[in-house]
C-alpha cells in the first residue's frame, strides 16, 4: 500500500460528513518546485477521498492580503522598495494585464498546477476578509487576546507584551499592514501605531490611529489567522512542510488555538518532507532555488506528477536535472507504467513481490495527467531516445523495428512527447536553475570580519555603512569581486544585487550582522 493510500485509510475512520482539503500559499513571487509537493499530495489525498466516495472538496488559498516582506531578486529593487510592507493584491503587476501582483504569480503557479492535473477551487484570502466573512473569527480572537499571549509565551521563547494583539491593521495613512502595532482592542475598534521600526523590511509612516478591525481593515497574524481560516472554510484536511508541523511549531500552536479559543477541530495533519535540489533545501524568502514553472518545462507533466506521487511524503525529494537522474526518472516510470499493465493483465502474483508490483501499479495509476490507454503499449525508452538524438538517427524507425511492427497512436505521442523533453535536456543551457552556493574561504573570512566593523559602527547612516565595507576591503586587500558575490549570496542568495550600503539599510543592519557571523 503506498503512503497516500494509508493516509486515506486513516482519514475515513473519522466518519466526517464532508472532508474539506486545503492547501495555501503567499503568492510573493515565484513559487519553487518545493510547494508543487504540497499541491500534489493534497490532490492526492481528495482523489482517492472521492475513489472511496467519501463527500469531499479541495480548495486552495492564495494568501494575496499578506504583506510584501521582500523583494523578489529578480525584480529592480529601486523600483519596488516602496511596496515593501503593503498587501500583496494592491501591488500593481510586474506585467500588464494582471488585477495585481498577487494574481501575476498566483496565475504562473496556477497554470502549473493545472498541467498536472490538480484543479483545486480556488480561494483569495482578501476576499475572504473583506467579504466580512472573518469578522466573526476576528471578534474572537481580540476578545480573547490575553489567553493568546499566554498560549504565545508557553510557545517561544520570546515574550509577549501585555498591550500586544495578534492583529495587522492597514495603516490610513501610508496603507502598509506590515508595519503596524495594536495596542489595544474597546471591543469596536482596534487602537493602532504604524511603527517606523517595527521589521527590518518595511518602514511605517508613525500615524496613530483606530479604526474597526472587520471588512478587511486588517488581517489576523500568520499563526492566528491559520486556524481562523481552517474555521471559517471549514477546513478538516490539511498538510504542510515539515517545518511547520515540527514539534511546538507553527501547526501545534495553531492546534491550540483551535481546542482552546475557536472551539474547532484542527485538520487532520500531513506533514510532509522538502524538494531539494541537488541535495540543497530551497528558500523562498532568499529567492534559492527553482520555480515549479521551470521544471514543469524540462519534465512531461506526468512524470513530473511521478516524482511526488512516488516518494513517501517523510521522505525527501532529491531532484537534480543531470541527464542520468533523468534518465533515471523516465526508467522508473516505465518500470511503473509495465506493473500498471500486469495488473490489468491478472499477471501479478500474491507474494510479497506481488505487493511491490502493486504498488508500482498504483503509483503509475495515480501519476497520470490524462487516461492511460486502457491496453498495454509499447513503451520508448527515453535514454535511448537521447541517444539516438544524440547520433541523430532516426527515432521512429528505431522503434519501429524494436517492436517489430507499425507503431499506434499512442506510441507515436509518447515518442514525440519524449523527442521533446529529451532535446529540451540536451540543449540544458536554456534553463537557468538557481542553487545555493558554497562560500569559498576568504568569502566567510571577510564576511566575519565585516560583520564586527559592522557592530563597530553605531550609526546606519548611508555614507559610513559604505565607508566601513571598504575598509574591511583594504584590510587584507580582497579580491573586491569574489568577496562582495559572496556578500550578495549570503544576503540575497544570488551573486550581485543593490548597493552594498543600500541592501544593508533595507534589510536592517542588525539583520544583516545576524546573518553574516552565520555565513557558513
Ligand atoms: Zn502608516
Amino acid at each position: 500500500m503506498i503512503w497516500v493510500d494509508r493516509e486515506v485509510k486513516e482519514i475515513i475512520k473519522r466518519k466526517k460528513k464532508l472532508e474539506w482539503v486545503d492547501d495555501m500559499k503567499t503568492p510573493s513571487g515565484r513559487v519553487h518546485i518545493g510547494s508543487l509537493r504540497g499541491v500534489v499530495v493534497h490532490d492526492l489525498v481528495f482523489k482517492v477521498l472521492q475513489e472511496n466516495k467519501i463527500n469531499s472538496k479541495f480548495t486552495y488559498v492564495f494568501d494575496d492580503h499578506d504583506p510584501m516582506d521582500s523583494i523578489p531578486s529578480y525584480l529592480e529593487y529601486k523600483k519596488w522598495e516602496k511596496y515593501a510592507g503593503m498587501q500583496l493584491y494592491k501591488i500593481p503587476s510586474p506585467v500588464k494585464g494582471y488585477k495585481s501582483f498577487a494574481h501575476y504569480y498566483a496565475d504562473e503557479y496556477i497554470k502549473v498546477f493545472n498541467s498536472i492535473n490538480c484543479h483545486p477551487e480556488l480561494i483569495w484570502a482578501a476576499e475572504l476578509y473583506n467579504s466580512g466573512k472573518m469578522n466573526g473569527v476576528i471578534k474572537k480572537i481580540l476578545d480573547n487576546a490575553d489567553k493568546i499571549r499566554v498560549i504565545y509565551n508557553k510557545a517561544f521563547d520570546k515574550k509577549k507584551p501585555k498591550d500586544w494583539y495578534p492583529f495587522n491593521v492597514v495603516c490610513e495613512k501610508c496603507k502598509k499592514i506590515g508595519t503596524t502595532y495594536v495596542y489595544k482592542w474597546d471591543g469596536k475598534e482596534v487602537h493602532y501605531k504604524c511603527e517606523q521600526k517595527m521589521v527590518a523590511w518595511a518602514i511605517g509612516c508613525g500615524h496613530k490611529g483606530h479604526i474597526s478591525p472587520y471588512d478587511g481593515n486588517g488581517k489576523l497574524v500568520w499563526r492566528i489567522d491559520w486556524p481562523a481560516k481552517w474555521k471559517v472554510i471549514g477546513v478538516t484536511v490539511e498538510g504542510a512542510g515539515k517545518d511547520h508541523m515540527s514539534s511546538g511549531g507553527s501547526y501545534d500552536v495553531a492546534k491550540i488555538i483551535c481546542d482552546k479559543i475557536l472551539n474547532t477541530d484542527a485538520p487532520y495533519p500531513i506533514p510532509y518532507e522538502f524538494f531539494n535540489l541537488k541535495g540543497k533545501k530551497m528558500s523562498s524568502s532568499k529567492g534559492l532555488g527553482v520555480s515549479a514553472k521551470e521544471i514543469s518545462s524540462i519534465v512531461p507533466p506526468n512524470i513530473l506528477r511521478f516524482i511526488i506521487v512516488r516518494t513517501p511524503i517523510k521522505k525527501a525529494i532529491d531532484f537534480d536535472t543531470n541527464e542520468e537522474t533523468i534518465s533515471k526518472i523516465f526508467d522508473d516510470y516505465d518500470i511503473c507504467l509495465n506493473a500498471y499493465y500486469d495488473l490489468n493483465e491478472g499477471k501479478i502474483t500474491d507474494d510479497k513481490r506481488g505487493e511491490v508490483q502493486r504498488d508500482f501499479a498504483r503509483i503509475a495509476e495515480l501519476s497520470q495527467v490524462h487516461k492511460l490507454p486502457s491496453k498495454r503499449f509499447f513503451i520508448p525508452r527515453f535514454r535511448t531516445i537521447v541517444n539516438l538524438l544524440k547520433n541523430n538517427e532516426d527515432v521512429f524507425n528505431y522503434f519501429e523495428n524494436q517492436k517489430k511492427s507499425k507503431l499506434n497512436k499512442e506510441e507515436l505521442l509518447i515518442i514525440k512527447e519524449r523527442i521533446k523533453y529529451a532535446s529540451l535536456n540536451l540543449k540544458k543551457t536554456e534553463i537557468t536553475l538557481q542553487v545555493v552556493k558554497e562560500l569559498t574561504k576568504s568569502q566567510k573570512e571577510f564576511l566575519k570580519i565585516l560583520a564586527k566593523n559592522l557592530i563597530k559602527e553605531k550609526t546606519d547612516d548611508r555614507e559610513k555603512l559604505q565607508e566601513v565595507i571598504f575598509s574591511t576591503l583594504r584590510q587584507k586587500n580582497y579580491n573586491a569581486k569574489e568577496v562582495f558575490s559572496g556578500f550578495y549570496i549570503a544576503l540575497t542568495g544570488k551573486e550581485f544585487g543593490p548597493k552594498a550600503a543600500d541592501l544593508i539599510k533595507s534589510i536592517g543592519k542588525s539583520k544583516v550582522i545576524k546573518i553574516l557571523q552565520k555565513s557558513k
